[in-house]
């Protein structure tokens, strides 16, 4: 009785590729910023990577975490329905952080 090895097939890493949901830019995982959907479809910015959940991923540029609201990109790729207004105000808040990081210091 032959019994098929699978010893000697190289398996390939499964790698997913991370890709911001708004301008479908992939870069490695550390440039892009993920969030997160809990059991209970409550959003989560997850600065770890590491949290359980269904993960979208946003690039660093401010216009992707404001067109991901207006276009409920957010919405869909993590398959819910509405953003907690809690949630969607945290996502709001990050991007204007954003916004902040990649604006040269006007003082001093
Ligand atoms: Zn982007």
């Amino acid at each position: 009785m032959a019994v098929k090895a699978k010893s000697g097939v190289t398996r390939p890493r499964h790698v997913p590729q991370r890709t911001c949901i708004v301008c479908r830019q992939s870069d490695a995982k550390r440039a892009l910023i993920r969030l997160v959907r809990d059991a209970t479809g409550r959003v989560a910015i997850d600065s770890t990577g590491k949290r359980p959940g269904r993960g979208a991923y946003l690039c660093h540029n401010p216009e992707c975490w404001t067109l991901a609201l207006r276009r409920h990109a957010i919405e869909r790729a993590l398959k819910i329905v509405a953003l907690h207004p809690d949630d969607r105000a945290a996502i709001e808040q990050r991007g204007r952080q954003l916004l902040q990081e990649t604006m040269p210091t006007a003082s001093s």
